[in-house]
């Protein structure tokens, strides 16, 4: 490869000097040659180890191919025993910040900061570096940066503003090593905090003198610790396979960084709050899963629809900034654009983008441990494309120390451009801040309101929780007040009704909200997130990205059911409202009496409330019923022996409205009971059920989390549990795949458990000596039995198209799409049987995140399965005599009538013909038919938010099933209702089949044959 010669790099400095004193071609003047200062000596021994390590002369550059040497200040030798990206060292999460201390305390121009703990309890920091001087005036830095962030403190003065930004230097935040199995970001973060600190060369000088660099060098530190333990296993057992890295953090792996929506998991919310805490103005998130350097911070469209331009024109002048300078200084692989596309906000760095910063993500490449290795790439990694001039080599030998390089490199190229930049940049901050706040008037809308009514005042407090972690102002109506609404299109339905619904569209819509009612205001500086969350998403089935990276909608009032209105009327900005902080639903007890009852509007509290009073008897209601004055759905909660300061403090901690009666109302009950849960994972992934576990553990219901391996060796199930959750395992639920797990016909046992050399894998999670079986014949037998002798077998997507297809339930085909295409969409499902316990406490409606099914189609005929109901297609007349709505008729013969068909509707079970029942043992008995608990919608309706393209194929079909099989049940989902917290509003679906467990029948009315 070219590297540039330092000399010629000087001859340019030179040649561009005499270029600016002629006419102003000023970037090359101001151009600082990378590389050290011939004053400061080097560490010469570190040096040489870095020239050892790295494994061609052009996987490096003159940033990183020395390091400056200290009399005062020790370098990551101290802690590492070798230099950074040494073969074979991984440090623990403790060894980092023990370094990042040692710097602290050597040197006034390191701060180290304690930014939170994980779910596990470990610490996450923040390491500030800058000069002496910017560090000893932070306050008074930051307080300037804070009036950038929120215009409305310098009344929107741009003049104000200019004079701010000439004071101020900029943050510069880096995050590292979020995903534990790229491993490579901790030492090259401790490497580059020395550097800054230390190094005297100009180029260095300038970025320390001019911003402060804030760097997370471990972001997800529960699975950093496990890799390390990985890795460790791994040097001790040479020649041997390792166990696959299934636990990251304590629930979820990968999905860590699409968390930046619903903000579930410690580190996104300590990242967040540190962002914001510091007005920084770019959050840099560092990746290693593509060859060499993929800076990703542009991307592909579509582009994110709410993030301001300014922004996305910084994007594009950083990143193609970056693989420019990268390329002169000779480095092979570096390049922007590339597949990523940036329509969600679900990632970590895309706290930035929805906070007025610039979102920044870095893809270098990691060998997963510290080993150097041989590394063959694929045809599309080293083809040379449009947005990839100088594409990666197909064949090198790669080390951790090559990656190290790449990552520095990178970042002090960024750290160098941003800091020469920073007037236009902070100018940006408080320009995209400003127009945040202007956007009521600009753009709009000028609020969303959420109403006082919102029959489920948990659920809404719960979606303004999110906003106040993404440290949105909320504010609450004093009075009542009215809005105009825009008016509404026509809808475009079936014909006949169209004349009616344009008249009713002509009369101005205006709409009532009472005191108390909820206001985000448009004109705050963060009201990109919450327009963000709150808006809807449409994804064109024609736009030229045809493989959306992740979800493609998400629309949290939606998922959450509640009530959102998007109001434009600006009116709705000047109606008596005072700021609501920390926002929570009201519960207590109203009213006297010994009976009390808790409505049931599927909301999450009432299954928390369950099992925190284990003792007290609690009965649900099978019908709707007037008490006291009010309306009681079915599904509500009937306690008449309740201790009531118990039960008030319970209610009023959790949220609930509990009211006093005089008696009991008189309709059908059945006992609701704390049911025994387990819920069952593979070791092969644990990602997708780590989002329920969380969902369970967050509303404090208790459960056995045991592996298929467990449920293979149990042989009484029944005897533990009432209800077995089997949540989505990925790799599609293949039979092979469950059920015989990972080949153990050759290799050598995973284990994954604490010994010695992995004191963090297990945590608070499972264990196992072996990870490679699976739940094998003797777990599926097991499974069966479970439900034959009456337990309640929950499953989800692929675990539904498991069930089915191992036959622990007969009647209902769980097939994929075939032309379908909904990824991770929001889509409309309707309630089918309101009597069904499942659906109790829910409306006509509800949106659920759907990503390609299964496509369920039903049967009463066992062995019948498979058919796919095609609706219109049925019923079709044949060729014959009069019109199409015509009968045929035989010449010569009097016409005789035609006995009707019995007729069904896609979602439904189809009714059997007298004809079937001949002889018809496949017939199953009604009671044994699968019930439709809810469907998805019509065609037409069926969309909610994000993409959908071939809805007709899973239009109408059922999308929950209660299929009874012996004396239990198999519920099935073909939505996800437990998905990375954002659907919140669906999570009553589960809850409610654990709680009714036992009386999953009540309500239910059987075909007559
Ligand atoms: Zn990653």
């Amino acid at each position: 490869m070219n590297r540039q010669p330092k000399s010629s790099l000087r001859l340019l400095h030179g040649l561009a000097i005499l270029a600016a004193l002629a006419c102003a071609a000023a970037a090359w003047a101001q151009d600082v040659p990378p590389g050290r200062d011939p004053k400061q000596p080097a560490d010469e021994a570190y040096t040489a180890k870095i020239r050892k390590y790295t494994t061609a002369p052009y996987f490096s550059s003159p940033l990183v191919d020395y390091l400056p040497a200290s009399k005062t200040v020790p370098t990551p030798e101290a802690v590492l025993g070798d230099v950074a990206g040494a073969p074979g060292i991984l440090p623990y999460a403790e060894d980092v910040y023990k370094y990042m201390r040692m710097l602290e305390k050597a040197s006034p121009r390191v701060k180290v900061y304690s930014i939170g703990r994980t779910e596990e309890g470990r610490e996450m920091i923040a390491v500030a570096v800058s000069s002496e001087e910017n560090l000893k005036h932070l306050e008074e830095n930051r307080a300037r940066l804070a009036k950038l962030a929120d215009p409305r403190t310098i009344h929107l003065d741009d003049a104000e503003a200019d004079r701010l930004v000439a004071q101020s230097v900029p943050v510069y935040y880096i995050t590292g090593t979020i995903h534990s199995p790229e491993t490579g970001a901790p030492t090259a973060l401790m490497e580059l905090a020395y550097r800054l600190a230390v190094d005297e060369s100009p180029y260095i000088r300038e970025i320390r003198d001019g911003m402060v660099t804030l760097i997370t060098p471990v972001t997800e530190v529960d699975g950093r610790d496990r890799m390390v333990d990985i890795y460790r296993w791994h040097l001790a057992n040479p020649g041997k396979f390792w166990p696959p890295l299934v636990y990251w953090g304590k629930y979820v792996a990968h999905d860590n960084n699409r968390d930046a929506m619903g903000v579930t998991l410690k580190l996104t919310e300590n990242v967040l709050n540190t962002f914001v805490l510091w007005k920084a103005q770019v959050l840099h998130d560092l990746h290693e899963s593509v060859p060499y350097l993929y800076d990703n911070t542009a991307g592909d469209g579509p582009f994110n629809a709410w993030v301001d331009p300014i922004l996305t024109d910084e994007w594009e002048m950083i990143a193609w900034r970056n693989v420019s300078d990268m390329t002169r200084l000779g480095m092979p692989g570096v390049f922007t654009h590339g597949v990523f596309d940036t329509w969600s906000p679900g990632y970590l760095m895309f706290i930035a983008a929805m906070h007025n910063g610039i979102s920044r993500l870095y893809e270098t490449f990691g060998n997963a441990g510290a080993d150097t290795v041989e590394r063959t790439l694929a045809p599309d990694e080293y083809a040379r494309t449009w947005f990839r001039q100088n594409p990666p080599l197909p064949k090198a030998s790669w080390s951790q120390r090559d990656n190290n390089n790449y990552e520095e490199t990178g970042l002090l190229t960024s750290l160098l451009y941003f800091e020469r930049n920073k007037a236009l940049f902070l100018k940006n901050f408080y320009l995209k801040a400003k127009r945040s706040v202007t956007k009521p008037a600009a753009e709009g809308p000028a609020a969303y309101v959420l109403p006082a009514d919102d029959p489920r005042p948990g659920l809404q407090a719960a979606l303004l929780q999110v906003l106040e972690k993404q440290q949105v102002e909320i504010s609450r109506a004093s009075s009542s007040f009215t809005v105009a609404l825009p008016p509404k299109k026509p809808a475009k339905g079936p014909p006949g009704k169209g004349a009616e619904e344009k008249d009713a569209a002509a009369v101005p819509a205006t709409r009532e909200f009472p005191a108390g009612t909820y206001i985000i205001r448009m004109d705050q500086p963060y009201s990109r997130i919450a327009d963000a969350l709150l808006d809807h998403q449409y994804w064109s089935p024609d736009d030229p990205q045809k493989t959306p990276y992740d979800d493609t909608g998400w629309t949290f009032g939606e998922l959450f059911n509640v009530q959102v209105a998007r109001v434009t009327d600006p009116k709705v900005l000047t109606v008596a409202m005072e700021p609501a902080k920390d926002v929570r639903a009201p519960g207590g007890i109203t009213g006297t009496g010994d009976v009390f009852a808790i409505n049931n509007a599927a909301e999450p509290a009432l299954a928390s409330l369950r099992y925190r009073l284990r003792d007290t008897s609690i009965e649900a209601a099978e019908e709707p019923f007037e008490a006291g004055g009010q309306k009681f759905n079915r599904g509500t909660f009937v306690l008449r022996n309740a201790n009531r300061a118990d039960l008030e403090r319970a209610a009023s901690e959790l949220g609930l409205r509990v009211v006093a009666l005089a008696d009991a109302p008189s309709m059908k009950t059945h006992p609701v009971r704390a049911a025994r849960i387990a819920l069952v994972h593979t070791w092969q992934s644990a990602q997708t059920e780590g989002w329920w576990r969380q969902a369970l553990d967050l509303l404090q219901v208790p459960y056995d989390y045991i592996s298929t391996q467990t449920v293979a060796v149990e042989d009484n199930l029944n005897a533990k549990y009432d209800v077995i959750l089997f949540p989505p395992v990925g790799f599609g639920g293949s039979i092979t795949a469950v059920i015989s797990g990972l080949p153990t016909a050759w290799g050598n046992p995973l284990p994954w458990k604490n010994t010695p050399e992995t004191p963090n894998l297990v945590g608070k999670n499972d264990s196992t000596d072996d990870m490679r079986p699976g739940l094998g014949w003797s777990g599926v037998a097991h499974l069966q039995a479970f439900v034959e002798k009456g337990g309640v077998l929950l499953t989800v997507m692929d675990t539904a198209r498991f069930a089915s297809s191992i036959g622990l339930e007969d009647s209902v085909n769980a097939a994929p799409p075939q032309k379908l295409k909904s990824v991770g969409s929001v889509l409309r499902t309707n309630l089918v049987d309101a009597a069904s316990p499942i659906a109790y406490g829910y409306g006509e409606t509800l949106s659920a995140y759907c990503d390609d099914g299964p496509v369920f189609s039903l049967t009463s005929i066992v062995g019948g399965r498979g058919f796919r109901r095609l609706g219109a297609e049925l019923g079709k007349r044949p060729t014959g005599r009069g019109t199409l709505t015509d009968p045929d008729f035989t010449p010569g013969r009097a016409a005789t009538a035609i006995p009707e068909e019995p007729k069904s509707e896609i979602w439904e079970t189809p009714p059997v013909t007298s004809e079937q029942l001949r002889n018809g043992y496949r017939v199953i008995p009604p009671a044994l038919r699968p019930r439709v608990v809810f469907r998805y919608a019509d065609s037409h309706d069926l969309l909610v938010s994000g993409l959908l393209e071939g809805g007709d194929e899973i239009a109408q079909h059922a999308s929950v099933v209660d299929a009874p099989s012996g004396k239990g049940h198999v519920v099935m989902f073909s939505i996800n209702p437990m998905w990375r917290g954002e659907t919140r509003g669906s999570y009553a679906l589960v809850l409610n089949t654990i709680l009714n467990f036992d009386s999953l029948n009540a309500g239910r009315k059987l075909a007559e044959k």
